[in-house]
């Protein structure tokens, strides 16, 4: 074949495969431009997951009737006049390229009304090729339909999914624009029945009390670099769940830079690691993440769908996420309420708890009648009316109720009372949690790890085994182990922790080398905290151990001044709750 170029149709065909992959790609880019046109309803119909039919209507500013034509020529925008508007970027549109590429591949039709114009104007095109155009009454927006979409591509029809898995996308791409846009009223029907409604209110929390679910919304915290970040010109603002709430992928962790969603491994990377030690691998939050930044500090001319972003300094921004996140959990987090896993609960803390204190009188009764009833009553007004809708929304107070031990089960598992029911502790994931915290504080505070200092124990190691130890001693080091090299594959142990200061030295050095062994896969602790962690381990009490009661209550006293005590450093839980109300229905007395 000699060298031609491509007719127009061909090309245009082309560009749209890179723009429209799929249904919900239309309803994308026509979302987009409701936004653009400052519309405050977006009205969705989608018939057979967008196959037959979709229709867009916006009350937004129209198109004048003199530019309805160019706005299906290629690379036809009103957002955009020179090169140098690209580098600040406001609109969710600029490409010029969606209206031309839908156009291409179905039937399309267009009526429009300019607010400041008296009649509208309808244009239908199929193909890409002008069929009609005419001048009609109508009111003041856009209305857009897409039929017979890629019905000139069948290679694109071909990979068209089952019909509810576009239906599924269309809903999340609705979803995504309703919280991203909350003063705007999105609804959305598909085959004539309504499948979202937001209300346009303006309050994030509404429209995820819509969008997650009243159950997935309460369990979900505030956070705003606003509180914590006041330097320089990135905020950070969102809702995240509690550890408690948590599922086996990333789907849910969305993130909108300046009103866009986007998609970005680092930045999600970046909340997961607010996580870290709260969660269990292969666990991840649910997460609203909305970053805000001047237009000319990220570049969203990367892709043609534009849901990748470049930061101009990306590390601000994913260490503000980090931090903005990892502190809202510490502050509120201390305790996850009405989280349901096999008949038990974690630990309540509706906001009669808020007031008990920490310095528990251990041989008290366990709680005060007025702060029982206090708890009840927050109870059983647990419906949909009592669910916040402010800033304020699911604010959570901060400690862990008092406990009074019953008792000890399998010489294992603490058993507690507290004003909320009855609690299982694990001694040993518990313990764990206190040394964590108290080497993690010891560690921040420069404080130099106190050691035991042991006269000339040495340990041979295989060489692989030698070669990791000593690409590791200043880790080690750090950590309170001191170790000399001793000769080829020998080393000299001089110090190690404290808290180990009754284990077998080269018992302990083992355990070490194993967790350096192990893999550092992405969401894992560095090199000191995987040490640290091991310490804690190996320092921390063995489940078979039979405990006093004074040692039972030691426990539970210092797991009450944790930051995070509900899960072992790994992120196992450290205790099961069970509820009043639940050993009553258990026991058939409700
Ligand atoms: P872009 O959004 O990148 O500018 P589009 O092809 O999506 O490109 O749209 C082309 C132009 O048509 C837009 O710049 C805008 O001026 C106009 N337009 C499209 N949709 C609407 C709408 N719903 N309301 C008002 N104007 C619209
Ligand atoms: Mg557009």
């Amino acid at each position: 074949m000699p060298i031609q170029i491509l007719a127009d149709h061909v090309i245009a065909q082309i560009a749209a495969g890179e723009v429209i992959e799929r249904p919900a790609s239309v309803i994308k880019e026509l979302i987009e431009n409701a936004l653009d046109a400052d519309a405050s309803t977006v009205h969705i119909m989608v018939n057979s997951g967008g196959r037959r039919l979709m229709r867009i209507s916006d009350d937004g500013m129209g198109i004048p009737a003199a530019e309805v034509e160019t706005a299906f020529a290629r690379h036809a925008t009103s957002k955009l006049t020179s090169a140098d508007d690209l580098s600040h970027i406001r609109t969710l549109g600029f490409r010029g390229e969606a209206l031309a590429s839908i156009a291409s591949i179905s039937r399309m039709t267009m009526t429009t009304r300019a607010d400041a114009e008296t009649v509208g104007t309808r244009i239908q095109l199929e193909g890409g090729s002008l069929l009609q155009r005419q001048t009609i009454g109508a009111p003041a927006g856009t209305i857009v339909s897409v039929e017979n979409l890629f019905y000139n591509t069948p290679a694109r029809l071909k990979f068209l999914k089952a019909e509810n898995t576009e239906k599924r996308q269309i809903a999340q791409v609705v979803t995504r624009y309703a919280i991203a846009y909350p003063h705007v009223r999105f609804i959305l029907e598909q085959d004539n029945r309504e499948a979202f409604r937001s209300s346009g209110s303006g309050q994030l929390a509404d429209v995820m009390v819509t969008a997650l679910g009243v159950d997935t919304f309460r369990d979900m915290i505030e956070f705003d670099s606003a509180d914590t970040d006041r330097r320089g010109s990135i905020t950070v603002r969102g809702f995240t769940s509690l550890p408690s709430l948590n599922r086996a992928d990333r789907s849910r962790i969305m993130l909108f830079v300046n009103g866009r969603w986007v998609q970005d491994s680092s930045l999600s990377y970046a909340v997961i690691q607010a996580y870290h030690t709260l969660l269990m691998k292969g666990r991840f939050p649910v997460s609203i993440v909305m970053i805000e930044l001047p237009s000319d500090e990220v570049d969203v001319n990367v892709h043609p769908t534009k849901a990748e972003v470049r930061f101009q300094n990306a590390n601000d921004v994913f260490a503000i996420v980090q931090r903005t996140i990892r502190r809202a959990l510490i502050d509120m987090a201390q305790a996850p309420a009405y989280s349901h896993r096999q008949g038990f609960i974690l630990p309540d803390q509706s906001p009669g708890n808020q007031q008990i204190g920490m310095d528990l009188d251990l041989d008290s009764p366990g709680w005060f009648p007025h702060q029982y009833e206090r708890v009840q009553s927050h109870q059983n007004s647990d419906d949909l009316e009592s669910i916040p809708t402010g800033p304020e929304a699911p604010r959570r107070p901060r400690t862990l109720p008092l406990l009074r031990v019953v008792g000890q089960v399998g010489a294992s598992y603490i058993v507690a009372e507290g004003p909320a029911g009855m609690y299982l502790i694990d001694q040993h994931a518990a313990h764990e949690r206190i040394l964590y915290e108290q080497f993690m504080a010891e560690h921040a505070s420069h404080q130099q790890q106190a050691q035991y200092t042991l006269s000339a124990q040495t340990i041979e190691l295989p060489a692989p085994e030698a070669r990791l130890i000593e690409s590791n001693l200043e880790a080690l080091q750090a950590t309170g182990f001191d170790l000399e090299v001793f000769g080829q594959n020998t080393f000299l142990i001089r110090s190690i922790p404290a808290m180990l200061a009754d284990k077998d030295p080269v018992e302990v050095v083992a355990g070490i080398l194993e967790e350096l062994e192990q893999d550092k896969t992405p969401g894992q602790a560095s090199i000191e905290e995987k040490i640290v962690q091991r310490v804690c381990k190996q320092a921390a009490v063995k489940a078979g151990t039979i405990l006093s009661l004074e040692e039972m209550q030691a426990i539970i006293r210092q797991l009450e001044r944790t930051q995070s005590p509900l899960t072992c450093p790994h992120g196992r839980p450290t205790m099961l709750h069970m509820t009043s109300d639940q050993l009553a229905r258990e026991f058939g007395r409700k």
